[in-house]
């Protein structure tokens, strides 16, 4: 069997075009949607993300707001922007790119956006409202894991669904938004005992592990849909400096009914869900004024 490939790129093309007509919509009432990003140190990987999701944000008509600092900035200075974006009525999305420094106490800065501008979706009032199945920004990455689910077409209700990873930014909320859409949830992580027994039930799987191509075929249920979100540099090899994903994808794709590729899968449609998250936040605000 040779799996189908979920073309994550073209998705995103098609959604983000969406995006653009919603956006230019909103500039034209007045109201032109905005996403502040706050890019901390010189981590090479966030400075990439940064970039590419000021990118996004100009081909879709949203404008940008960047603000650089040094690793050694006080963390006073970071949460004395933040205050200041929350109070900018232009502003409806605020984004600070992590990891953080050490310096950085990470859950007090998320706590510091406005739940209202959380465009990324990882304030603990917008998780409390994921898990109650509320109205909320969803994170972005298991965001456009829902969305490409949808495309294959698989019935989510009843299925069991297998998460490995347990993090605030993929794995829990992937969880969330699964059992929400009433699968059966697994969530597999490093303590987790024979994962490959909770892995080969799975009729879908998501790896979010972090370790190149971790998940191999004798690991996935024949005709399985498997969803990779893993972004991992390799370091040695005759792909050195390529970068990979968490599933092993030529052994995998002999098995699995679809499975996405890395690059060109979750990745693009990671930056397309952040990109309406502050649509949907200018929309709100255009609301709000009754424009
Ligand atoms: P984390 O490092 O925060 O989490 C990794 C998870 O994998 C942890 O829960 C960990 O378990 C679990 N894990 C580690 N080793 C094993 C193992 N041997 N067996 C089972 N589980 C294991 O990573 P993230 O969630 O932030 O990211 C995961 C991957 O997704 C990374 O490659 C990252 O680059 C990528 N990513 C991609 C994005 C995209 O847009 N496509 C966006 C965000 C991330 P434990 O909790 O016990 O330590």
């Amino acid at each position: 069997m040779t799996a189908r490939i979920i073309d994550g790129k073209a998705l995103a093309e098609q959604v983000r075009g969406e995006i653009a007509t919603r956006a230019a919509a909103l500039a034209a009432r007045g109201e032109q949607p905005c996403l502040a990003v706050l890019l901390i140190g010189a981590d090479p990987a966030s400075a990439v993300y940064v970039r590419n999701k000021v990118a996004g944000c100009e081909k879709a008509g949203i404008r940008s707001l960047r603000f650089d600092y040094s690793a050694d900035v006080a963390p006073e200075e970071v949460m004395a922007k933040l205050a200041e974006l929350n109070a900018d009525p232009a502003v409806h999305g605020i984004l600070v790119q992590l990891p953080l420094p050490p310096q950085f106490d990470e859950a007090a800065v998320l706590e510091a956006i406005s739940v209202e501008k959380d465009v990324d979706g990882f304030h603990a009032e917008n998780v409390g409202r994921l898990s109650q199945n509320q109205e909320a920004f969803i994170p972005c990455t298991p965001h456009g894991v829902m969305k490409m689910l949808e495309s294959t077409g698989v019935p989510l209700a009843g299925a069991e669904a297998v998460v490995i990873g347990r993090s605030n930014i993929v794995g829990k909320p992937m969880a969330m938004l699964l059992t929400n859409a009433g699968a059966t949830v697994t969530v597999c992580h490093s303590k987790t005992r024979d994962l490959a027994f909770h892995t080969r039930r799975a009729d879908i799987l998501v790896a979010a592990v972090g370790k190149p191509r971790f998940v191999t075929g004798d690991m996935i249920k024949p005709g399985a849909v498997v969803i990779d979100v893993g972004i991992n540099r390799l370091t040695e090899g005759p792909d050195a400096g390529k970068l990979c994903g968490d599933v092993d994808f030529d052994s995998a794709a002999q098995v699995a009914g679809a499975i996405t590729p890395v690059p060109g899968g979750v990745g693009p449609m990671t930056i397309t869900m952040l990109l309406e998250n502050t649509v949907i936040s200018a929309e709100r605000a255009a609301r709000r004024k009754g424009l």
